[in-house]
């Protein structure tokens, strides 16, 4: 074995050590939101705790910094994109960051979040703002904190934006969520001012939850996630956790009232399953052996779960099994099914929105917590300026707090910075499908077949096998051609949606 494959070896073993703390630390989490009993909650946060301790000592250890090292020399000269130089670069920069950000303010981040969450959600139960509002408060400033402690050149928000989406610029960002928000605001006016109602009636029903549990089961293993290495079980808020390919958990919740619900939940998490699914066993440690970004990851889900999961070629294959399964469907239509799961319609509620009004939604969010970052808006006045800019682009406004800024947990969980990634997702997912529909075909007509198989591949070598080799932009750009553009996702909402509503 040469000099250079020696160094690698070591610095994968010791990463692969961390990869595996990490899995036990996910089983932890995943076990705490399906099955764990309540008396269990103070010990699995003192399990939670001290992995979570060891596991940042170790990503910035000097024992690390030297394995770095001694890797970085021997690969002198290689191709910077190689899978050997690209798993050494990345595992630098994870390291250059965790040595960037002092123990105690990772700690201090993690009571504050602990208790931020807990008073957040007693605010959204009580619709009572004022409770929640001195958190929020403290959480801004330690994400000021954390971003100058990471650094940044133009904004602080890069900084943050940077843990979810490597390399990204907010201005980027911005530029390209400007002229999706534009389009998109345009294509919900002709919408609305269509007035065409569309008749949801089907939705609504008596769904068995065993029946759904099933149906559900039957339809991720059809577009190939493999129930060998992986689970789906119910959990009140759906999510994905990888353990490595060989074992990935994903979870839905079922509304006994309400089909969408269960169904397409599923398949989002089960997008994100496929991807943990995909990565490369080989690679497992290395940077190449996890996902690229956030945004990468939402692209995966987003495409499963409406691309796919809402196409007329989808229903196609899966609806006459859903009629059999739901007595309710029985005598509805295809067509008038088809259009009931694509309604449009103006919400105040983020995760219950549809493919058009969806990225309205985060880009208020991107908005105010930039506003709120830098301080143009102060904590107390979130509820006005939330209000009022969801007026502007929903022209409704929302009664009270907690369906307006309280309903979201991700800033008492100092996820700032999170929200854009779900637009980005859209937006690659877009361009991913239209590059798979060149590459393969006609993709509708393979799915009303039930043939997943050719775009699940397609997928895998295409982004899962990649892992962390590119950055996300670099990938896109690589896979399709052109760097992340919002042509694509325009494109297909105008055209299926003016097909659906006339406009
Ligand atoms: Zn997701």
């Amino acid at each position: 074995m040469s000099e250079t494959d020696q160094a690698l070896d070591r610095l994968h073993e010791y990463l692969r050590e961390s990869a595996v703390l990490q899995t036990c630390r996910g089983l932890l989490n995943w076990d705490q939101e399906t099955y764990m009993p309540e008396g269990s909650a103070e010990l699995r946060g003192r399990q939670l705790a001290l992995l979570s301790g060891i596991a940042h000592r170790r990503s910035a250890a000097d024992q690390l910094g030297d394995l770095l090292e001694d890797a970085e020399e021997k690969l002198n000269g290689a191709d910077p994109e190689s899978p050997a130089a690209s798993n050494v670069r990345e595992a630098k920069r994870d390291f250059v960051q965790a040595r960037k950000i002092p123990a105690e303010l990772v700690e201090e981040h993690a009571e504050v979040t602990t208790l931020a969450r807990r008073a957040w959600a007693q605010a959204r139960a009580d619709n009572d703002y004022p409770h929640f509002q001195p958190w929020l408060r403290r959480i801004v400033k330690l994400s000021r904190r954390f971003a100058d402690a990471l650094g940044y050149e133009e904004h602080a928000y890069d900084a943050l934006l940077d843990q979810y989406e490597p390399h990204a610029k907010t201005s980027e960002v911005r530029a390209l969520f400007e002229v999706v928000s534009a389009k998109l605001a345009d294509l919900l006016a002709r919408i609305v001012d269509s007035g065409r109602k569309i008749d949801t009636s089907s939705l609504h029903g008596q769904f068995d939850p065993a029946s759904q549990h099933a149906f559900a089961q039957e339809v991720t293993s059809a577009i190939g996630f493999d129930f060998a290495r992986g689970r789906l079980d119910r959990a009140v808020h759906p999510f994905c956790t990888g353990l490595g390919p060989w074992d990935v958990r994903i979870t839905t919740r079922f509304n006994e009232k309400w089909f969408p619900d269960g169904l397409f939940s599923a398949l989002h998490e089960a997008g994100h399953g496929l991807y943990e699914q995909g990565l490369a066993g080989e690679q497992f440690g290395w940077p190449m052996g996890s996902a690229c970004s956030l945004g990468i990851h939402e692209s995966q889900s987003r495409l499963w779960e409406n691309t796919v999961g809402r196409s007329r070629g989808f229903w196609t294959h899966f609806y006459p099994k859903a009629q059999a399964n739901f007595s309710s469907l029985k005598n509805v239509p295809m067509d008038q099914f088809y259009a009931a799961i694509n309604e449009v319609k103006p919400s105040m509620i983020r995760v219950d929105a549809d493919e058009v009004t969806y990225n309205l939604h985060v880009m208020l969010r991107f908005e105010l917590e930039q506003a709120l970052l830098t301080g143009d808006i102060d904590a107390k006045d979130l509820p006005e300026a939330w209000n009022t800019r969801f007026e502007e682009i929903f022209r409704i406004r929302p009664q009270n707090d907690t369906e307006g800024c309280l309903q979201d947990i991700h800033w008492s969980a100092g996820l700032f910075g999170y929200f854009a990634t779900y637009t980005l997702g859209n937006v690659y997912s877009a361009q991913l499908y239209e590059k798979a529909q060149q590459d393969l075909g006609d993709l509708d007509e393979q799915f009303a077949k039930g043939e997943f198989a050719p775009l699940r591949t397609w997928l895998n070598e295409k982004i899962h096998w990649q892992g962390r080799r590119f950055a996300p932009t670099r990938l896109i750009e690589r896979v399709t051609g052109r760097p992340p553009a919002p042509e694509p996702l325009i494109a297909s909402l105008e055209a299926k949606y003016g097909a659906i509503y006339g406009v």
